[in-house]
């Protein structure tokens, strides 16, 4: 790897053993990175791991048993686990979103049982997309009717990543005409259709489940609106730049071996390669700043985090795609092929685009915003 100049938005000194921690634990994850995209398995070992080094519950406050980090440093070692296996980092990613949600949503007594049960290895999904509702998930459209002990559900949610593993959902639904949140545990009302035969990302699993009369309990309603950044909105933008850092590697690499037989020379020798790897590798440092700062904000607890992280979000998941593109072009015939890792990393960057909220949709909100403050 290359050495990354000093930042004012890198981990605090206190915090580096984390960071470092992750980049050790991330070696071995990009060992297995290829095999499991291949047979699409979830990647158990890698996120019982990550659980064991404690990085489960380093983001939660010390008063729910957590070590307090820095959302800085959360950003530090998603971006080194997406970048040796995003679907590791993208099913931990939507397990942390998931658990964090429910304790910091939760009345006392709840907040208490999950923060437990997270700190005892039991793993969380989110099923809030629903097939009709798209990019706008969490303004769920299916109705949840009153009945005894709660509310129940028939419906679907889909696209839930690691679902198969889950100990705990958070779901959504309507309730009186509002989104309501809660944590459920599954039983045998959910099914599973296995839909997942994805493109990229294919060891995340994000299944779509069906819902039949299920049980929302009323005594599991997140009841509290929270302050406390999740770590969803702060990491998106991370996993598509640990997809593109992996990605220009890859391409530094192929040009650097390949020579072109009739000039004689490697590819990495050749102004429009060199060129255009400069723009993307400046692109890539500008989104890591982006990321960094929203992340930075996140920890300020500033009302800017949130219109932040969609800028950071689009800007990352942008040079993602950019990035990996230039990759297939550099890598010719050869990383066309399956036995390279270029060809992959081209697949798993188009995820985080499509992922909520989407490239048009993060548009569609900083356009207006902007003109908005225009118009003031
Ligand atoms: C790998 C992966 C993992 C995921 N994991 C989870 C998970 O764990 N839990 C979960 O709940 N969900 C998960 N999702 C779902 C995800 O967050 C989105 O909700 C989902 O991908 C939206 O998909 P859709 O096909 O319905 O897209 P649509 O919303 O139908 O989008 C289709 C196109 O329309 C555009 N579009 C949609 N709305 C607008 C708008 N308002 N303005 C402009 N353009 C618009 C989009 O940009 C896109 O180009 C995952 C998705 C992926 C791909």
């Amino acid at each position: 790897m290359r050495s990354v100049p000093p930042s004012p938005l890198a981990p605090p000194p206190a915090e580096l053993p984390w960071a470092e921690r992750a980049e050790a634990l991330a070696a071995g994850f990009a060992r297995q990175a290829a095999e499991l995209d291949e047979s699409a398995q979830l990647p158990e070992d890698n996120l019982r791991a990550l659980h064991e080094a404690g990085f489960d519950t380093a983001w939660l406050p010390e008063e729910h048993g957590g070590a307090g980090l820095s959302w800085v440093t959360f950003g530090a070692v998603l971006t080194a686990i997406a970048r040796a296996c995003p679907s590791t980092a993208t099913i931990w990613l939507m397990h942390l979103g998931a658990a964090y949600g429910l304790v910091h949503m939760s009345d006392e007594d709840n907040s208490r049982f999950f923060a437990g049960e997270l700190a005892a290895g039991k793993r969380f999904a989110n099923a809030l997309s629903e097939p009709t509702g798209g990019n706008l998930f969490l303004m769920p459209l299916q109705v949840a009717e009153p009945a005894d002990g709660g509310f129940v559900l028939s419906g679907a949610k889909r696209f839930v990543s690691g679902c198969e593993a889950a100990d705990y959902l958070l779901v959504n639904a309507l309730v009186d005409g509002v989104p309501a949140f809660f944590g459920i545990t599954p039983d045998d009302t959910l099914k599973l259709v296995p839909i997942w035969d994805s493109m990229g990302l294919r060891a995340t699993r994000s299944q779509l489940l069906t819902f039949d009369g299920t049980l929302l309990p009323a005594g599991r309603r997140c009841v509290r609106l929270t302050d406390e950044p999740n770590p969803i909105p702060v990491g998106l933008p991370f996993l598509s730049l640990g997809v593109a850092e992996a990605a220009l590697e890859a391409l530094r690499a192929h040009a650097s071996g390949r020579v072109i037989p009739t000039t004689g020379q490697p590819l990495a020798d050749m102004q429009w390669v060199q060129f255009a790897a400069a723009t993307e590798h400046v692109k890539l440092r500008a989104a890591t700043l982006l990321a960094g700062q929203t992340a930075w904000l996140a920890d300020q607890r500033s009302p800017l985090a949130n219109p932040s992280s969609l800028e950071a979000k689009l800007l990352a998941n942008e040079v993602a795609k950019d990035v990996a593109a230039l990759a297939v072009r550099v890598g010719g015939g050869s990383g066309y092929l399956r036995t390279s890792p270029i060809q992959r990393h081209f697949r798993d960057a188009q995820a985080g685009a499509l992922m909520a909220y989407s490239s048009e949709v993060c548009q569609a909100e900083i356009g207006k915003a902007l003109f908005a403050e225009e118009a003031r």
